[in-house]
């Protein structure tokens, strides 16, 4: 550890120091009775709950800047924005001020049947900044919803043009949309999503271009692909295209549309995708007549260093998904973007059956939307995106020391959006055994050190806001390459 850093941590063990007693006296409980509660009554996402039972859980009470402080006061710096959606940092005075300012006015109404002002603005902000041909914004509160949505808006369009027998949809390998049905259903993940499969739709799987790990996949007949008729000398991009191709050629006359997460599959473990592959999906599914749904849950709001990570390849999806950080990570709010084509095909008199019957109690939230726009004003204000491009060179710069290390696989990364595979064995890239859990194990250690970062498997993510200072992220970097480095 370098002298700057071991000074960045004494001076935040001071802080925590002089945090404690305040910490305390706000939540009124101590640590171990909020531990008890929190064990006796929740549930917690994502979460094996039995390891969880046998742990003491941390308890977040506060946070400031780059750092979230728990129930003792010590500080963390948020490595994974608080679930990929923190953006400028918490506790912005700005942000802090747009959502009290909105609270004068009215916390909620609905969007069914009435108009509401922030939901209004916010729209006229987004469609200043997403690709040119959406046209309409559809809210809803969370990355699944949006997703779900844009699905049904697929099918629903091609039923309501008159081709209900497109009604079929593409995913990539590993994909992930979400956790409710039709995003399961499209983002299928055998951890996470088994016990549902036969819940799900049919869905025609794409291979994920995964340099790393590629196992080239494709026959173009079963649900889920598995065996390769692409040629197996082709550069990786040439052969999932030529996938993805006799998929859109045998099932062309049935498919609603294709989905995939721009440039980086997140949740798969930051894949990268290889230059000009959304490109080339762009254009097959131009030639075979099926919808392009971007999923930008993960990418968007400026994490892969442009605004919307479909900028980068000058993609226009017929339909685009957000939510997480499109309020700065403060509340819940998702939208769905269509092209003018695809509302125009809703519109008729009520008895024809073309409105969409789709809608969410907290649907376009005011407090929500007036943040975001708080939001949009700081990402101009304090040149975020540039902020995220200094992240993608500081990586850039530690690469080498990562790549030395013993169990460092491979290192990816897009802007600000980072994943770090380890592996048992380098030559052979094997996989640690799973019940090592030492992606885990890591990210405790780490937390230890006061920095909060969440594995993917055996993938170390590192995910910060985009926002956060250069300094606050070297000691990000410094902290995971020497504990990575420490591995036996
Ligand atoms: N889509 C993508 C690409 C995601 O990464 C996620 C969550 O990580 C989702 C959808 C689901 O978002 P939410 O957890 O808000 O439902």
């Amino acid at each position: 550890m370098n002298a700057n850093v071991r000074l960045r941590f004494a001076t935040i063990r001071m802080r925590n120091a002089q945090k404690i007693s305040q910490v305390n006296m706000q939540t009124q409980l101590t640590t171990k009775q909020l531990c008890e509660l929190d064990k006796r009554h929740l549930w917690h996402p994502f979460t094996p709950m039995k390891l969880w039972l046998e742990s003491d859980p941390l308890v977040i009470t506060d946070a400031s800047g780059m750092h979230l402080i728990d129930s003792d006061g010590k500080r963390y710096l948020d490595g994974v924005s608080s679930l990929w959606c923190n953006v400028h940092g918490h506790r912005v005075p700005e942000l802090d001020r747009a959502i009290t300012d909105q609270l004068q006015r009215v916390a909620h109404t609905t969007m069914l049947g009435l108009a509401s002002e922030p939901a209004i603005l916010l729209a006229d902000r987004l469609m200043k900044i997403v690709p040119q041909n959406l046209k309409k914004v559809f809210y809803s509160d969370s990355g699944a919803t949006a997703t779900e949505i844009a699905f049904k808006l697929a099918a629903q369009y091609w039923f309501n043009i008159g081709r209900p027998e497109k009604c079929e949809f593409v995913g990539f390998t590993e994909a992930y949309h979400g956790d409710t049905i039709g995003a399961m259903s499209v983002g299928r993940t055998d951890a996470f999503h088994r016990p549902y499969f036969p819940l799900l739709f049919k869905v025609h799987f794409a291979p994920t271009p995964f340099a790393y790990r590629f196992q080239p996949t494709c026959n173009g007949e079963n649900d889920v692909c598995r065996t390769t008729s692409c040629a197996p000398d082709s550069p990786i991009k040439t052969q999932c295209l030529t996938c993805l191709e006799q998929i859109l050629q045998t099932h062309h006359s049935t498919l609603a549309a294709v989905c995939i997460e721009p440039i980086v599959q997140g949740a798969a473990g930051m894949i990268v995708h290889p230059p000009g592959f959304l490109r080339g999906v762009r254009d097959l599914c131009d030639k075979y007549e099926v919808l392009m749904i971007c999923d930008e849950v993960a990418t968007g709001f400026g994490r892969t260093g442009k605004m919307f990570a479909v900028e980068h390849e000058d993609v226009r999806p017929d339909l685009m998904c957000v939510a997480k950080g499109i309020t700065g990570g403060y509340l819940p709010l998702a939208a769905t973007f269509a092209t003018q084509a695809i509302f125009d095909a809703f519109l008729g008199d009520p008895w024809e059956g073309k409105t969409f019957f789709h809608g969410h109690t907290y649907t376009g939230n005011p407090l929500a939307c007036a943040v975001a726009i708080a939001s949009l004003d700081l990402f101009e204000s304090n040149q975020v995106l540039d902020r995220v491009r200094e992240k993608e060179k500081i990586m850039t710069e530690y690469l080498p020391r990562f790549l030395d290390l013993a169990h460092v696989g491979d290192v990816r990364f897009k802007g600000c959006m980072f994943g770090i595979e380890l592996v048992r064995d380098k030559e052979s890239r094997a996989r640690f055994d799973p019940k090592s859990r030492i992606g885990h194990k890591l990210c405790l250690d780490m937390r230890s050190q006061g920095v909060l970062l969440r594995n993917l498997g055996d993938v170390i993510v590192l995910m910060p806001p985009p926002a956060m200072n250069v300094e606050d992220f070297r000691t990000i970097v410094t902290v995971v390459v020497e504990t990575v480095g420490r591995m036996s």
